[in-house]
């Protein structure tokens, strides 16, 4: 018998009358002849409410009395769910996380899963009862309730519908998960901050999670991990019609055609920058490891190429971690006699497409239309498929505006029209022209995790056609990187990672790679640009470097990725001059003659043979 999870938000759940209407929802699904698993978050506010409250008794509230705080406003909605749902006629059992066995790290507000025992789900189920399950909750191995982070909800939903699809004694089971709130699907970007923002009807796992990544808060990245991991198809759709929503498939041909199709924003980011660390192997793994000790998630990372044996690194993370984050740093930096320096005044603002692995010219635009709105970029780092550029707070709007517009996202995209029943067929029997596998042997994936949030590592992968362009000392003004890859694209170049890191007051380095047949020509047109602006600027290129790439899935989010992958090129000695990071692949940069030696340590670091 197929499976429908169906979960509903907040705002879904807000008042009596609408927690009937979801109801009636859910039972309409059981009488179209599913099983109904229904995940709900807190009613409207609430947890908004709780963190609140607990913020006037004391300043730093406990991390598990949090916990036990923030639970209580699920607990409600699946109480007050199954109530109505029962008072329709149709039998309903509530449960809370612990009950069915939702077990989670002790990483208070902000755990992961390990895993969840279905028996009593499956036991109710077939009793012929919708199972109402309480969202963003579960327990950790002490019987401590935990929180997945905000959002979580989305989360639990994927994660059940995860382990329903994949421990089905009798094989698979077909399991949809389909999320009710108040949009009516997923948006080029948040259609409250960009009003002329349009719906999409179809999006990847891969352009999903990472919009989710960089700050599109309409699903929760992990649930979207949980979902490419596992092959859940997702529909996000409006609690209040029965309107199709957006689909959130595996990609397919078509959308590489698509550059760019969505955009999101962070607001509330922390810059912090480390100058003068000795440019050394192990440096950047001794400070990303002391982080991630803490379960701080780094967001965009630059490191500075060195200069007369001093780099400097720079990061974000979310403003609210910015204490915890300068707590670790403080006394390492000490002892690298390295200095500390950190603004929290800036936003970051991304574009994400499938596109971009195949078209170029996509950064140059993108800087453009700053640049033609006046925003100056004080960090950029580029990814898989994405672009992400930190901006004064001030500008953050601006920024998400300008940039929407200069790609299209305010017009139709290709591919619209395709029905979403058309996709969901087609996912159903693949493989088909229309959805692409990827050739993942997914049983194989999903009984080698000890865990389910364990990091799926795909591939590692060494490149040595490249060579880098560094400008030093750029002067840090609206519109000067955009010239700079004016010219290089104007050139025929294509350019891949991108870094640029503040070097200095009012200065900045920018790094890019090029294939290492367009270095010469890319020096050249490069020098040219940055004596107009400045006769003082330094231009460098290195003839070749090593890249190397680690493919997998949710390897941003994991703070466990990049100091895994750092820690294996320290212990033997290998320093790393650039970083990117993406949802779906890390790059690092190592000396050209290491390159063979690193994908060996990678490979071994992260157990791919
Ligand atoms: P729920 O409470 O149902 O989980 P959320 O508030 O988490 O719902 O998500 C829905 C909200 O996400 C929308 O109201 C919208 O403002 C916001 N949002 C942010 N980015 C996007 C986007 N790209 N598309 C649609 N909604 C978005
Ligand atoms: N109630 C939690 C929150 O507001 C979890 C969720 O809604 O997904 O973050
Ligand atoms: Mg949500």
């Amino acid at each position: 018998m197929s499976l429908v999870v169906q979960k509903f938000g907040g705002s879904s759940v807000a008042t009596a009358e609408r927690i009937m209407a979801a109801a009636r929802r859910a039972i309409r699904a059981k009488q179209e002849g599913h099983q109904v698993i229904v995940v709900v978050s807190a009613r409207g506010d609430t947890t908004d409410e709780l963190i609140e409250l607990a913020h006037q008794i004391t300043d730093k509230p406990p991390a598990r009395e949090m916990d036990m705080l923030l639970s209580t406003g699920e607990q409600v909605s699946i109480a007050l769910m199954a109530m109505a749902i029962q008072s329709l006629g149709e039998p309903a059992i509530s449960f809370t996380g612990a009950q069915i066995g939702i077990v989670t790290d002790s990483f208070h507000t902000k755990a992961r899963i390990k895993n969840i025992s279905t028996q009593r789900i499956r036991q109710a189920l077939d009793e012929g009862k919708l199972v109402i399950v309480a969202g963003f909750q579960g327990i950790d191995e002490d019987y401590n309730i935990t929180t997945l982070g905000r959002g979580g909800s989305d989360t639990t939903a994927v994660a059940l519908a995860a382990v329903m699809k994949n421990n089905n004694g009798a094989g698979s089971q077909d399991v949809a998960c389909e999320f009710y709130t108040d949009v009516d699907g997923i948006y080029t970007t948040d259609p409250r901050i960009v009003p002329e923002a349009r719906k999409l009807d179809v999006i990847s796992y891969d352009e999903m999670l990472e919009l989710a990544s960089v700050g599109a808060n309409v699903l929760h990245s992990r649930s979207v991990e949980f979902a490419k991991k596992f092959d859940v198809l997702l529909q996000k759709r409006s609690s209040f019609t029965d309107l199709e929503g957006t689909w959130i498939v595996p990609e397919s041909e078509w959308m590489r055609e698509v550059v760019v199709c969505g955009a999101a924003m962070v607001k509330d980011e922390a810059r912090v920058a480390i100058e003068g660390v000795p440019d050394q192997p192990g440096v950047s793994h001794r400070i990303f490891a002391a982080i991630a000790e803490q379960n701080i998630a780094v967001d965009m990372i630059a490191q500075n190429v060195g200069v007369r044996g001093k780099a400097s690194i720079g990061f974000t993370v979310l403003k609210n971690e910015l204490p915890s984050t300068l707590a670790v740093l403080g006394p390492l930096a000490a002892s690298l006699g390295a200095k500390i320096e950190h603004e929290d005044e800036v936003s970051k603002v991304s574009i994400v497409g499938t596109g971009m692995r195949t078209h170029t010219g996509v950064a140059e635009r993108m800087f453009a239309a700053l640049t033609d709105a006046g925003v100056n970029m004080k960090m950029i780092t580029t990814g898989d498929i994405k672009i992400s550029v930190l901006v004064n707070r001030a500008d953050g709007v601006k920024a998400l505006r300008a940039v929407h517009q200069a790609f299209g996202l305010d017009k139709m995209r290709a591919g619209r029209g395709l029905l979403g029943q058309l996709v969901q067929g087609a996912f159903k029997e693949r493989p088909a022209a229309l959805v692409e596998d990827g050739g993942r042997d997914l049983t194989s994936i999903t009984q080698n995790l000890s865990s389910m949030e364990d990091i799926v590592v795909s591939d590692v992968l060494l490149s040595t056609d490249q060579g880098r362009i560094t400008i030093f000392n750029l002067p840090d003004q609206p519109g000067n990187c955009s010239k700079v890859f004016q010219a290089v694209a104007g050139g025929g170049i294509v350019v891949d990672l991108i870094v640029q890191n503040l070097s200095g007051p009012g200065r900045a380095q920018l790094s890019f790679s090029v294939p290492r047949n367009d270095v010469l020509r890319a020096l050249q047109l490069t020098r040219t640009v940055a004596k107009s602006i400045d006769p003082g600027i330094d231009v460098v290129a290195e003839p070749d470097i090593a890249k190397l790439f680690v493919l997998g899935v949710g390897m941003r989010t994991h703070s466990g990725v990049a100091r895994r992958m750092f820690g294996a090129l320290a212990t033997r000695g290998i320093n790393i001059s650039m970083i990117n990071t993406s949802e779906v692949r890390v790059s690092v940069v190592v000396d050209t003659d290491r390159g063979e030696e690193a994908l060996a340590a990678l490979k071994e670091a992260f157990h791919v043979p």
